[in-house]
């Protein structure tokens, strides 16, 4: 029996519903899946559904639909305006959350493909992870966390799940945006919730997407805004593996020529390791379902992994970054002046909450004024909160 056939045997409601109306045939998304998904993988057909039930979508999948939710979303669009690590930094070459975002999407995507995955839900998944963040970077987050302590704490990844579940207005039907229950399992995951389930493949790829992401960006910004040079890192094991492929590709190159290939490399080098690892774990499991590969999670098995060398390699690499970039005097300066301004604002707004506009105002009642603040103000932008910064306490 071909994909077609099967597809026609089963019928089901929402998201799953087996036919296109328009053009009376098991949807393209339906066809595509059951010709090119392994069976790891988590096929929309079996999505466990939304909160609030929806008609089923003429041409796209559950997960074709969450990640365009998110794109439409204003938390992701004001990931353009905050930034990953260097905060007050001028220029525009360094990372903002958004390209960010966007980096580790196209290795989720590329990661998911490679693997048989669902594509469109590691896409998806990617496409929200980061956008929970506050402004400020890390010590906007810090900062509010220590705010909240009281309260219940702050996390970017639990702040991801507020936004997708309830600070999101954008639909007559719902708070939030009613995504899929894998999407928001999966943003439970990263928030180490007790409740999160185990993590399906697509989750462990974006995770893997996201550390190649940002090892790799991390150490291209440092080197363009002076915290290091490309000979320090070249004596990182792993960032020498990469100097040692592009010499053997290209020969002798320029300075800059030679550290941007050295990057690409790098990237290279992570992915093709984790597909290389990851497909020889799956391998050697009698049973690939996607409830095998659930219950080898549960257990603490995760399958989307790197090779001993190469983890290592990021271990170092980590390490390197944390001493002379994350914890650097310049950082660090700039990390306390963050908090104190991000302190600043938020007794200012729990002073006057009557000042916060009218939604987080009247959302207040239910949630509490620290919580209430803590969702307005980690929603800004790093140039809003500025702004409104130098407005309310320059007063
Ligand atoms: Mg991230």
């Amino acid at each position: 029996m071909g994909p077609i056939e099967s597809l026609s045997m089963t019928r089901k409601t929402g998201d799953n519903a087996e036919h296109c109306t328009i053009m009376q045939l098991p949807c393209n998304w339906q066809v595509r899946e059951a010709a090119i998904l392994a069976p790891h993988a988590m096929h929309a057909i079996d999505s466990a559904g939304r909160a609030h039930n929806e008609s089923p979508h003429p041409f796209r999948s559950a997960y074709q639909r969450d990640r365009d939710r998110i794109v439409h979303s204003a938390a992701f669009r004001r990931l353009a305006h905050k930034t990953q690590v260097f905060t007050d930094y001028p220029g525009d070459y360094h990372r903002s959350r958004l390209t960010h975002t966007l980096e580790v999407t196209s290795i989720a995507r590329t990661l998911a493909r490679s693997l048989a995955l669902n594509e469109d839900l590691a896409e998806a998944l990617a496409l929200g992870h980061d956008i929970g963040h506050p402004p400020l970077g890390h010590a906007g987050e810090d900062t509010l966390d220590e705010l909240l302590r009281e309260a219940g704490g702050f996390n970017h990844n639990r702040q991801a799940l507020r936004i997708m579940t309830l600070l999101e207005q954008r639909y007559p039907g719902f708070p939030g945006l009613n995504l899929s229950q894998e999407v928001l399992d999966a943003q439970s995951v990263r928030a180490k919730l007790p409740t999160a389930p185990p993590p399906l493949l697509e989750t462990q790829v974006v995770d893997a997407a996201d550390s190649i992401a940002y090892d790799t960006h991390d150490a291209d910004d440092a080197i363009e805004l002076g915290f290091v040079q490309l000979n320090e890192l070249l004596e990182l094991p792993l960032v020498a593996k990469a100097a040692e492929h592009v010499d053997s590709q290209h020969g002798k190159l320029d300075p800059l020529l030679l550290r941007r290939a050295v990057l690409h490399e790098l990237i290279e080098l992570q992915v093709a390791g984790l597909v290389t690892e990851t497909s020889s774990r799956l391998r050697t499991m009698s049973d690939t379902s996607v409830d095998s590969i659930k219950k080898a999670s549960a257990e603490g098995n995760r399958l989307v992994m790197h090779n001993q060398k190469i983890q290592q390699g990021k271990q170092e690499l980590e390490e390197f970054l944390f001493q002379r970039v994350y914890r650097s005097d310049q950082v660090m300066k700039i990390r306390q002046q963050s908090q104190e301004k991000m302190r600043d604002l938020f007794v200012w707004y729990c002073e006057a909450p009557h000042a916060l506009p009218s939604g987080y105002f009247q959302r207040s009642e239910t949630v509490g004024v620290l919580r209430s603040v803590a969702d307005y103000i980690a929603g800004m932008t790093d140039r809003f909160f500025n702004r409104d910064a130098a407005y309310r306490l320059e007063k």
